[in-house]
């Protein structure tokens, strides 16, 4: 069986940290080894508008803004297809025929759907068009065969809706599609990186993001106003390292070679917790280390990034060649599809 990797981001606005150790890290690594035989990265533009369909120019300037957080991060084009989800239209059409497949009362019941729908407010009035995105997402990862799919954990309600999707499918029509599996980082703290505010996810929605092209003085602001254990208020008193997010960034980021660089009287990270927890390490100090470590991590990013800036035709370019790939292989994948349904009359009368 072919090994095929699918992930995507919305563009909604440049990407973060978040993206960065729960999904961006993990595929470059995987591009890197190289154990695969195609590897696609989806800008989601059809389904951000899901959201968004009342601000489409946002949706439209951020995908070049994420293609080129892609490039920065180390997504190389030339191993990768980097594709725009509205320019493959065979999407909409596997999403159509997977609708009939789906209650309504499971979709209400994705906890991730849940939980954004109470963040948008949209109380009772919910657009169809987002209710049924993780249907559209099913239609993503099965036009191109995947069964790997590297995300960040609010990914797993979707990609358990996929499976689901395949496996009535399949059963319907016999077999003809593959089931994917999430693929999470192994370090617990990428699963889901918190917002610098402490709340559970760094979000772009949420507006609690330090993003790849923020500038030093930026992220060392952002990092030195984070919320961390609001009961260590001196000095002295002991504090909680579980849901501190300076600690859970530290899990995400640090390495003992920054000990040695950037605060050689601790060892490791399991040293400067102990110290925190018993009392006597100021939240000062913990975010200046922080912050040379996020300074360190995202400065190559960031000037990557200002070069590729420099010729947004070539970036267009690559994601226009990417979207002519693609739609060549959900092509075949949709025939496949209807002729699996059987709804190809083309050959009516020889049937
Ligand atoms: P939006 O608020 O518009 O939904 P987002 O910040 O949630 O934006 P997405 O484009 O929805 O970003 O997510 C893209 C990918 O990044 C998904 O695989 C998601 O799981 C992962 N991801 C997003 N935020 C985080 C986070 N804070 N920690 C780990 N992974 C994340
Ligand atoms: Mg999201």
């Amino acid at each position: 069986m072919k090994r095929v990797i699918l992930t995507g981001d919305r563009p909604t606005g440049k990407l973060h940290l978040g993206h960065y150790v729960g999904s961006l890290k993990e595929r470059v690594r995987l591009q890197n080894e190289g154990n695969y035989d195609e590897m696609y990265i989806m800008i989601a533009d059809a389904q951000a508008l899901t959201d968004n369909y009342g601000n489409v120019q946002k949706v439209k300037d951020n995908i070049i803004e994420v293609a080129l957080d892609y490039i920065a991060s180390g997504l190389d084009p030339n191993k990768v297809t980097i594709f725009i989800q509205s320019e493959i239209s065979e999407l909409t059409e596997f999403t159509f025929y997977y609708m009939n497949l789906v209650t309504l009362a499971r979709l209400k019941r994705n906890p991730t759907v849940k939980e954004e729908l109470k963040q948008k407010s949209f109380a009772n009035d919910i657009q169809v068009g987002f209710l049924t995105y993780p249907i559209s997402q099913a239609a993503d990862i099965t036009a191109f065969n995947a069964t790997i799919v590297p995300v960040g954990d609010d990914q797993l309600p979707m990609i358990e809706q996929t499976r689901e999707i395949v496996r009535s499918f399949n059963n319907l029509y016999g077999e003809t599609l593959l089931e994917p599996k999430a693929v999470l980082s192994d370090n617990e703290a990428c699963q889901r990186l918190p917002g610098i505010d402490g709340k559970a996810k760094m979000s772009k929605s949420l507006g609690n993001c330090i993003y790849l092209s923020d500038e030093p003085e930026e992220i060392r602001k952002k990092v030195m106003s984070m919320y961390t254990d609001p009961n260590h208020l001196r000095v002295e008193d002991p504090g909680n390292v579980k849901n501190n997010p300076v600690f859970i960034y530290l899990e995400a980021f640090c390495k003992d070679e920054h000990f040695v660089k950037y605060l050689p009287e601790y060892k490791n990270l399991d040293e400067l917790k102990a110290h925190y927890k018993r009392g006597g390490l100021g939240d000062v100090k913990v975010k200046k280390f922080l912050n040379n470590i996020l300074q360190e991590v995202l400065e190559p990013v960031r000037n990557k990034r200002k070069e590729l800036e420099q010729n947004k035709e070539k970036i267009m370019e690559i994601l226009f060649k990417g979207s002519d790939k693609a739609r060549k292989v959900a092509n075949e994948n949709l025939k496949r599809l209807k002729k699996a349904m059987g709804i190809e009359y083309r050959n009516y009368c020889n049937n």
